[in-house]
């Protein structure tokens, strides 16, 4: 039977688009769906517009270290409308940047949502098209937890960044990635930040020594982090929101401006899309997947974070592009999911790869497991009144010597992260990392030669 398309692509994000793009390059006549912006949360409500925000808030620290180096800073003020402007125009201009890679490649861009008929149909708009393949590429949600009374009081990650206004007084819920970025940048921004999270410590999943430090040194700049919380409920009240929160030390309620942020993880955007009809089939509320990204029925693919892998940018375009070779161009390298960097953008920031203490201990045993660690105050901060300290950690298998895992807090971590992650895809020794000569004086010199 002759399709319409080689390939079907749902969804224009950060995945969908370079697979459209990569596929189109080797020949295969490919359209792509998507009804939002272009580029996917990355671009219009994730990675980038948060990144940008980041950079604002670490004005503050510039301006507390300048006079210390000789300079005279006029009282600094910050205007949320100007950034909230300049981000949205950026935002606009990637836009751009996207629609113009698909038509360079000439694939046809249908500015709708797309439903599956059956499985080599899809509804889309008020058109019907066919394909021989069919990529599901439409990324993830925020997720509101069920069991927070007044949860839709909430905003999420998506609307904070076309807020009018600068909250003055913020409640984040949720100690993940997202909130304790956003904690951060408000914190530097001038809001009173308030972060409830139900561990002891932010950023569950990470190595301990770095979540430790993350926390003490939000603690430092103000943040104030509530612990091992029970159970939340939020309220409108005249002046705002309110947000009670049970933890085992009592009852507090909190009062904040009409915003108070949930950020409690991301679900895949599956909803609507019709897989019911197909029987794809779903593990944990994601697309199930091989190496191949192909799902349970042979002639349909999904990449990104509709699938149970990773939810990070780059992860979607490896997959997306290595679905595109692996069906239509060469064969494609595979991705090593066990040397995945990644990196939390908070002030200070972390960044890891490989394997934590814990999880190095679990793997080979405890007995196998040798830790290599400085804790130091960067130059930069010696000649400021900035206190954060850095972090620089190794975890090594004392065995065959090979780094398991690299893991880092302080400035330009995630910089400093990718090029220790090429050493640790190469299987670098701790041998390896001590016979590179340093660079001096910097913060990466410490994971050469730590003893
Ligand atoms: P995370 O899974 O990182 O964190 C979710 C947080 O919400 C956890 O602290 C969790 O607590 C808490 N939580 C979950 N349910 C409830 C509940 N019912 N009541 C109270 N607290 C709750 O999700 P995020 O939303 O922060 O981020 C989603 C994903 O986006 C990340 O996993 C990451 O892959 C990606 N991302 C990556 C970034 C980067 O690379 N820099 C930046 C931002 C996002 P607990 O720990 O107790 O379960």
């Amino acid at each position: 039977m002759a399709y319409d398309f080689d390939l079907f692509v749902v969804g224009g994000g950060s995945g969908g688009i370079a697979a459209a793009s990569r596929a189109a390059g080797h020949g295969a006549r490919v359209a792509l769906a998507e009804a939002d912006r272009l580029g996917g949360t990355c671009v219009n409500r994730g990675c980038v517009p948060k990144k940008l925000m980041v950079y604002a808030a670490r004005f503050s620290d510039q301006f507390t270290a300048a006079a210390s180096y000789g300079w005279q800073v006029e009282q600094s003020t910050f205007h949320w409308p100007t950034l909230r402007a300049a981000i949205a125009q950026e935002t606009e201009r990637l836009n751009g940047v996207y629609q113009a890679m698909l038509d360079d490649a000439g694939v046809a861009l249908f500015p709708h949502y797309a439903r599956f008929v059956d499985g080599h149909t899809l509804a889309v708009g008020d058109r019907t098209v066919t394909a021989a393949k069919i990529l599901i590429a439409v990324g993830g949600r925020p997720k509101l937890p069920g069991n927070i009374p007044g949860i839709e009081h909430a905003i999420t990650s998506d609307d904070i960044f076309h807020l009018p206004q600068q909250p003055r007084r913020l409640v984040i819920i949720g100690g993940g990635y997202i909130g304790s970025e956003f904690a951060c940048i408000l914190n530097g921004l001038g809001t009173e930040v308030i972060q409830i999270i139900r561990a002891d410590r932010v950023l569950r999943g990470f190595d301990d020594d770095l979540r430790c430090e993350i926390h003490g040194a939000m603690q430092q700049r103000g943040i104030k982090i509530i612990a091992h919380s029970e159970s939340i409920a939020i309220a409108p009240a005249e002046a705002g929101v309110t947000v009670t929160v049970t933890t085992p030390h009592g009852q507090d309620t909190l009062l904040c401006d009409a915003v108070n942020l949930a950020a409690t993880g991301r679900i895949p955007n599956l909803e609507g899309l019709g897989l019911e009809r197909i029987g794809v089939q779903l593990k944990e509320g994601a697309i199930a997947v091989d190496a191949q990204q192909r799902t349970s029925v042979s002639h349909i693919f999904a990449v990104g974070d509709v699938t149970e892998h990773p939810s990070l940018t780059p992860v979607a375009l490896r997959e997306g592009r290595q679905f595109a070779d692996a069906e239509f161009g060469p064969t494609p390298v595979p991705i090593n999911y066990d040397a995945i960097p990644s990196a939390v953008f908070t002030t200070p920031e972390m960044s890891t790869v490989g394997l934590t203490e814990v999880e190095a201990q679990t793997k080979f045993g405890p007995g196998d497991v040798q830790i290599y660690r400085t804790h130091f105050r960067p130059l930069h901060n010696t000649l400021s009144n900035l206190e954060t300290k850095a972090l620089v950690k190794l975890v090594v298998q004392t065995s065959t010597d090979r780094v398991l895992g690299a893991h880092m807090v302080g400035d330009h971590a995630a910089e400093i992260m990718q090029g220790i992650a090429i050493a640790l895809t190469m299987g670098a020794t701790k041998a390896d990392f001590d016979v590179t000569v340093a660079i001096h004086p910097s913060i990466a010199e410490e994971f050469v030669g730590l003893e």
